[in-house]
């Protein structure tokens, strides 16, 4: 485990952002039981206590944003006011959970017995070990930290081997606004540190966000060691539906935002394009003419509509999966290859790409490409438009766009991902709303919103008796068995 984690600038290969040794096994164990030994405090403050730093953290975050950004924009190449959206997150994020410091936190219900209460009340787990991706290098991170925090728990976060840095800005915010120095312990290294964290013993829930396959590895060593709480957000394969009677000027605005924002690195970023046969020529056409004047470039440079992809190795393996879906029959509309900007060099740019004649059996229509990658696939109907949707073993985001009532809300039931849009793209959610997937997507939990607290908590049913008897649930009270005539 031992080595470095060196981060780069996505834009520009010479740029060596932050180079920070690797954790060893000792070194996290270290982590954990600071965070461990801090967390015993932290959780005998009453909530509404905790929940005023969390405010402050908010607030230094809102002080520090334009300069967080900036490192955002230069750590995971984001074009800077998507990286300022990214910061914004967090502050958002804070603002809600700061709330929900004064909001109900359990269930009080009615019993079946007098002179009985029973209600629930919530408890920290301990030490949370959190697994991080590059994508969203503050916002991922808070909304782990700051619901976990709310909580009553410590953390160890292990952020992406390609943005240290800027997790490590944002748990300095939380430290310098006031919590307490070794709550939140950041740790980093590759994959192995990673590993490292889920199985150590005293920590009891770990929180994940990146890829299928690592997911997968986190939740069976995490079982395997345990169990433990694992929460899983993992990738996205996520569909646009236009219909024919769409608002087509909406359908293009929204098609580029959804597929190359973010130079296509979102979970949620819009990967499927499905459109009516009736109006497929004329949306081709529109969103091919807007995605070759985007300008691409120095994410930095306020003029730039795209930035890079997060290094080399990720924009060949983009590259690679374009060239095997024209083997298997798609056709390049728009893009199609890497670029080279003079101005940025040995930066890892991919040309927005938009591909047609696209199939629903085709790889490039059924996997991540997590690249600013639009594969385009006509249908009949609105049927076929949905069945395709749902033919993904992924089920995190969705959007149809329609002017039809009945058609736009029977989407809404139909398309089964954790979040559908209706005449929006699919990226853009809001903190105050839970956020997950459904099939491989995830494992049943939310993050953000009210749900987000669950998988940083356990929760404790009491029961009181106070009738001065014993009182025995499902028997007093009840008629007698009789046999049935
Ligand atoms: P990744 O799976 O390669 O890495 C994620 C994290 O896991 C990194 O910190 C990495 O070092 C760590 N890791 C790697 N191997 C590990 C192991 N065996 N045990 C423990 N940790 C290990 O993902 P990435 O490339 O950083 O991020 C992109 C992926 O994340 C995409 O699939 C994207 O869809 C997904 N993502 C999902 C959401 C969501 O909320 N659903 C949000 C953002 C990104």
């Amino acid at each position: 485990m031992a080595g470095e984690v060196v981060s780069v600038n996505p834009a520009r290969s010479g740029d060596v952002v932050a180079t920070r040794r690797a954790a060893t096994e000792s070194d996290i164990d270290a982590a954990v039981q600071r965070a461990a030994a801090a967390q015993r405090s932290w959780a005998g403050m009453p909530i509404p206590a905790r929940a005023e730093v969390i405010a402050a953290c908010g607030e230094l975050l809102a002080q520090r944003k334009a300069e967080l950004s900036a490192f955002v924009s230069r750590e995971a190449g984001k074009v800077i006011v998507e990286a300022a959206g990214d910061v914004q997150e967090a502050i958002d994020m804070a603002a809600f959970v700061a709330g929900q410091g004064r909001a109900a936190w359990g269930e009080t219900v009615p019993c079946e017995m007098p002179d009985k209460l029973a209600f629930t009340t919530r408890h920290p787990v301990g030490v949370v070990g959190m697994i991080t991706p590059w994508n969203f290098p503050v916002a991922i991170p808070s909304w782990k930290t700051l619901p976990a925090l709310l909580a009553g728990n410590g953390m160890v976060i292990k952020p992406s081997e390609h943005a240290p840095a800027c997790c490590e800005a944002f748990a300095d915010a939380c430290r310098d606004a006031g919590v307490p120095a070794d709550l939140i312990q950041v740790v980093h290294g590759h994959g192995d540190a990673g590993a490292a964290l889920t199985v150590h013993p005293a920590v009891r829930a770990v929180s994940f966000t990146g890829s299928v396959p690592t997911g997968r590895a986190v939740a069976a060593a995490a079982m395997q060691h345990g169990p433990k709480l694992v929460s899983l957000e993992l990738g996205g394969k996520n569909a646009m539906v236009v219909m024919a009677d769409a608002d087509l000027d909406l359908v293009v605005d929204g098609a580029l935002f959804g597929a190359f924002g973010t130079a296509g690195q979102r979970c949620t970023s819009t990967s499927r394009l499905i459109v009516h046969r009736a109006v497929h020529d004329a949306v081709v056409e529109r969103v091919r003419s807007r995605a070759e004047q985007l300008v691409l470039g120095d994410p930095a440079d306020p003029s730039t509509d795209v930035g890079p992809v997060i290094d080399l190795r990720s924009r060949d393996r983009i590259d690679a999966m374009v060239r095997a879906a024209r083997d298997e029959g798609a056709r390049v509309a728009a893009g199609g290859a890497p670029v080279e900007i003079a101005s940025c060099p040995g930066g890892a740019f991919y040309a927005p790409t938009i591909l047609t004649d696209v199939r629903r059996g085709h790889r490039i229509a059924r996997d991540e490409v997590f690249g600013p990658v639009l594969s385009v696939i006509a249908v009949d109907g609105f049927d076929e438009a949905i069945d395709t949707v749902n033919d993904c073993a992924y089920g995190l985001s969705a959007a149809i766009y329609t002017r039809d009532v009945n058609d736009a809300i029977r989407a809404t039931q139909r398309i089964d991902t954790g979040i559908v849009y209706v005449n929006a793209p699919t990226i853009g959610a809001e903190i105050q709303l839970p956020f997950g997937g459904t099939k491989h997507t995830g494992n049943g939990y939310r993050e953000a919103g009210r749900r987000g607290l669950e998988q940083f908590s356990e929760t404790k049913t009491i029961y009181i008796d106070y009738s001065g008897r014993l009182q025995r649930a499902q028997i007093d009270n009840r008629p007698p068995i009789t046999a049935a005539t």
